[in-house]
This record gives structure tokens, C-alpha cells and sequence, in this order.
């Protein structure tokens, strides 16, 4: 069965203007599996002016309403969770239990964007004189333009498109051309709980026309952008230029901490789930594990382990573990860092090639020996790559962790509270889990440091990107 994905503007499926699609993919299998619309110019300017009505429509519906809505997509979402997770599954790769959990987690983020849409309050300021009010009021700040990847096709775009309809914001998306029928099931979940026209607009296409448009139109008050930081880079420029808000979640190069009075069993397990998970496709993936000079050998046997039990096939398939790359240019980017560590005197421990013949299967690798002067160990490798270096002290980890530009994730595994003081107040991260994996949560804060991003996409923080800051002061007497 083929998947067409149209647009979705003012409240209609349409396709695109000039008839263009473009081609979507199985990794597993290399086939076609459908089609996705392919927007031009026309098609963004109607969904400009979509989302110019839809605003003013939206801005004033109520905080109470817009929760009811939140909430209704979000059992939607949970009802037909067992249908969309194999769309996901064929179209991005991820084991279906993933692609079932992405769903539900999606649910439980406008579950809890719906709480928080009835919390957006003001201030009352005490003033100087009698007889005058100072408010500070917090309103929508306007359509947003939102660019999303294909890693998690329902999760990143859930944080922008909840938190636009949470807040009385429009939005046209730009979602993945690579994954376009996991993002349209949400935004149809969204469209049948209730969602008057032009709030939300769905569009895909080519990114960079589609950016430099709507960035620029005066329309779009703000601008969203979840991807790579080379990427992240020009869309602020743009949006620099323009004198329009943005949020980045960016890449990241997470290290693992693991110091040598650490529950191995436990660091293994734990960081070998987050590693292997969506076959290591994921911003806060750990990768850089620095491990102390004691218990170097014995953490890496466990990891290693752990690597060798992972079941890599075809999500569809219950048994598998791990799935494919999204496509054969992450593919080849991955094989490349792998041979460039080689070059360099890594030792692999495991994996380290191809799986089978067909599709983007990379296999669960665990390098040792790793050291700065080698490409992964400076670019994002998003890939099932576990890169592990010896280091003689906490301070030589600590060195090592903050040595790049990146700060988004970082983890630690330590039996010692001073250790974990320690870890706290040095590592540079915008998020820091220690002894587990308590990342990416609705209720906490999402986002990077240093060139890992601006803002956050989760917490009680995730509505300020929102929302505009505005000050009355009026006299009664
Ligand atoms: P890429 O940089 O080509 O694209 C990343 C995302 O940005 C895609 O969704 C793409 O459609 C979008 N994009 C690219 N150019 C754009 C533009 N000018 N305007 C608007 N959107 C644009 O990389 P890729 O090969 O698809 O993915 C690999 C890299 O992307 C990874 O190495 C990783 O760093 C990054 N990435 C990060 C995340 C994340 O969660 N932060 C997710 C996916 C990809």
C-alpha cells in the first residue's frame, strides 16, 4: 500500500499547486512507498494567508478552549497509536515498539501543552501612585514558521505545533519530506479534534526554498527550527536579518561520564538502550563515552555485550531491536567516521559495517581507543556509534566533555555525591542525566547551550517562546 501525502492548508488537503511530488522511501527495503506534495511558492503564500486568518482567529479563542483541544487530539492520538506506528516504521525505520511509544509520547506532550496553555499567566506590578494598574501581560506573538526532521517525525514537530496551538500562535510546518505521513497523521489528529482552518498548515518541499520564504514573509512573527547546526546557523542569519524571534534545537555530541566508583552493569545497560535507540539517530544520543582508566576494560566487555544482543532487521518484524539508517547518505557518513577512526588507530570492539544486503542496516559498533584528532570524535555522528576513550581523572573527563562547541545532552555514572556535585556545576550541557536516562520528558526542559540551540521545547519554560511580553499601565483616576 502507497501513502500520497498532500499539503494541508486553511483547513483542506490539497495537492500541490504545480502537481510536483516528490518520492518517499523504506530504508529497510530501498522500495517506493509513496508520495508526498511538493509545495512552491504559490502553495506557501496560501498557506501564509491561511495562517494570517487562522491567527486572528485563534488568538482569541480562550486558554480553556484551547486545553479542550489539546487534549482531545491527544486522545485521538492514543486511539489510533496502533495505526499511525506502522506508517512511521516503513517510512523512517524505527522497531515498531518505538514508532508505538513516539505516538503515546506524543500524546502525553499535548496532554501536558494543555495544562500549561492554562497556566500562561501575568503580573499585577505595584505602582508608584494611586489610582494606576501596571500590568504585564504575556499574548500570542503570531504565525510561526516550524521546520522539523525525520528522526522523530511526530515528536519533534508535536513540541512546535502544541506549543503554537497552546498559546493562541498559528503555524505552517514544514515537515519532513522523508517521513511526511507520520507528521500528517498528527496534524489530521489535530484537524479532527476540532482546530478551526489556517491554525495549523502542513507543507513540505524543498527546505531551503521554503525557509528563505517564510522567514522572510512579515507575516511569520517567529520561526522554530529542530535539525542540524550548520542548518541552525543560516536559518538565524535569516531570521537576524528579518528582526524575527527563533528557537534552534540543534545537534549534539553528548559525553557519558563514567567514573570508576560507577555501577558498570547499570552505565552499560542504560547507555547502551539510549545509544542503539532509532539506531543512534537522535540529538541527545550518548556517544563520547570517557570512561576512567580502572574500569575501563570491564565497562567496555558489558558495552560490548550489549551491542552483540541487539536484534538489527526490519522494524516491522517483532524480534528487532534496531532498524535501519533513515537513508544511504546517513549511511555512507556514518561508514566514513567509522574508516577515519580506523585510520587513526582506533580498535573496533564490535560492528563496525553493513547488514545484510538490502537497505540502510549499519551494525552496532563500539569503538576504543578514541582521541579529539578523529572525525567522529568532533562531528555528530547520528548513527549505532559508541566512541570510548581511557581518561585518567574526572577533570581530564571533564576536559574532555566540554572540549567541543556542542552542549545539548550529557550523562554520568557515579556511586559518589561529591562526584555528582561536581558533574553538575562543570559539565557544559543543557541537560545533564546522572545514574540514568531521565531525558526528554514533557514536564522538563528541552534544548542546548553553546551551539546546540536557543530556547526550550519543554518544562513550563516551552510557552515563553510564544508568547509576546506586553506592558499596560492605565489610570482610573
Ligand atoms: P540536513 O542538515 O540536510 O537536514 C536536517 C534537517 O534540516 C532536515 O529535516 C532538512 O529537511 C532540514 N533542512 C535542511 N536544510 C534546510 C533549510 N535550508 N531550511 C530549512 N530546513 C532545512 O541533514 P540530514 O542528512 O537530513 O540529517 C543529518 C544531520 O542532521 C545529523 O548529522 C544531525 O546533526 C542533524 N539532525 C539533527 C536532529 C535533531 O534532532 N537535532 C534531527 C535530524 C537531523
Amino acid at each position: 500500500m502507497q501513502h500520497e501525502t498532500p499539503l494541508f492548508i486553511g483547513g483542506e488537503w490539497v495537492e500541490a499547486s504545480s502537481g510536483a511530488r516528490l518520492a518517499v522511501e523504506n530504508p529497510a527495503t530501498g522500495e517506493t512507498i509513496g508520495w508526498v506534495a511538493c509545495a512552491d511558492v504559490a502553495d506557501l503564500d496560501r498557506a501564509l494567508d491561511a495562517a494570517a486568518r487562522g491567527f486572528a482567529e485563534w488568538r482569541i479563542t480562550g486558554a480553556f478552549d484551547r486545553a479542550a483541544l489539546l487534549r482531545r487530539a491527544a486522545d485521538l492520538l492514543r486511539d489510533r497509536a496502533e495505526a499511525i506506528a506502522p506508517v512511521m516504521t516503513r517510512e523512517q525505520g524505527k522497531p515498531l515498539a518505538e514508532a508505538l511509544g513516539e505516538v503515546r509520547g506524543a500524546a502525553d506532550m499535548l496532554d501536558w501543552l494543555a495544562e500549561e496553555a492554562r497556566r500562561s499567566y501575568g503580573r499585577i506590578v505595584p505602582a508608584r501612585s494611586a489610582g494606576i494598574d501596571q500590568h504585564v501581560i504575556r499574548d500570542a506573538i503570531g504565525p510561526v514558521a516550524a521546520f522539523t526532521p525525520w528522526n522523530f517525525p511526530i515528536n519533534q514537530a508535536v513540541r512546535k505545533l502544541g506549543a503554537a496551538i497552546a498559546t493562541g500562535c498559528s503555524i505552517i510546518l514544514k515537515g519532513p519530506e522523508e517521513t511526511p505521513a507520520s507528521v500528517a497523521a498528527l496534524v489530521r489528529a489535530l484537524s479532527d479534534a476540532g482546530l478551526p482552518p489556517g491554525v495549523v498548515n502542513l507543507v513540505f518541499g524543498r527546505p531551503a526554498e521554503i525557509s528563505a520564504h517564510l522567514i522572510a514573509h512579515p507575516v511569520i512573527r517567529k520561526v522554530s527550527f529542530t535539525g542540524s547546526t550548520p542548518v541552525g546557523r543560516q536559518l538565524a542569519a535569516l531570521a537576524g536579518r528579518h528582526l524575527k524571534r527563533i528557537t534552534l534545537e540543534l545537534g549534539g555530541h553528548a559525553p557519558v561520564i563514567v567514573a570508576a566508583d560507577a555501577d558498570l552493569d547499570r552505565a552499560a545497560a542504560v547507555m547502551a538502550a539510549s545509544k542503539f535507540r532509532n539506531a543512534g539517530q537522535i540529538c541527545i544520543a550518548p556517544t563520547r563515552f570517557l570512561v576512567e582508566d580502572d574500569v575501563h576494560d570491564a565497562f567496555v566487555s558489558r558495552l560490548v555485550a550489549q551491542a552483540e544482543a541487539i536484534r538489527v532487521g526490519d522494524g516491522l518484524e517483532p524480534a528487532t531491536t534496531m532498524g535501519p539508517l533513515a537513508n544511504e547518505r546517513r549511511f555512507q557518513a556514518v561508514e566514513r567516521l567509522v574508516a577515519d577512526a580506523l585510520a587513526r588507530g582506533a580498535e573496533l570492539r564490535t560492528g563496525g559495517g553493513r547488514v545484510g544486503n538490502t537497505g540502510s542496516f549499519f551494525q552496532p559498533t563500539v569503538l576504543t581507543g578514541m582521541t579529539p584528532d578523529m572525525a567522529a570524535m568532533n562531528e555528530e555522528p547520528f548513527g549505532p556509534l559508541a566512541l570510548v576513550s581511557r581518561v585518567a581523572c574526572l577533570d581530564d573527563a571533564v576536559a574532555e566533555a566540554n572540549r567541543l562547541d556542542y552542549g545539548l545532552a550529557a550523562y554520568a555514572f557515579t556511586g559518589s555525591a561529591r562526584s555528582m556535585a561536581e558533574l553538575r556545576n562543570r559539565v557544559e550541557a543543557g541537560m545533564l542525566s546522572i545514574n540514568h536516562q531521565g531525558l526528554a520528558l514533557p514536564e522538563l526542559p528541552f534544548g542546548g547551550i553553546k551551539d546546540s540551540g536557543q530556547g526550550s521545547e519543554g518544562g513550563s519554560e516551552v510557552l515563553e517562546a510564544y508568547l509576546n511580553i506586553r506592558t499596560i499601565t492605565q489610570t482610573t483616576l
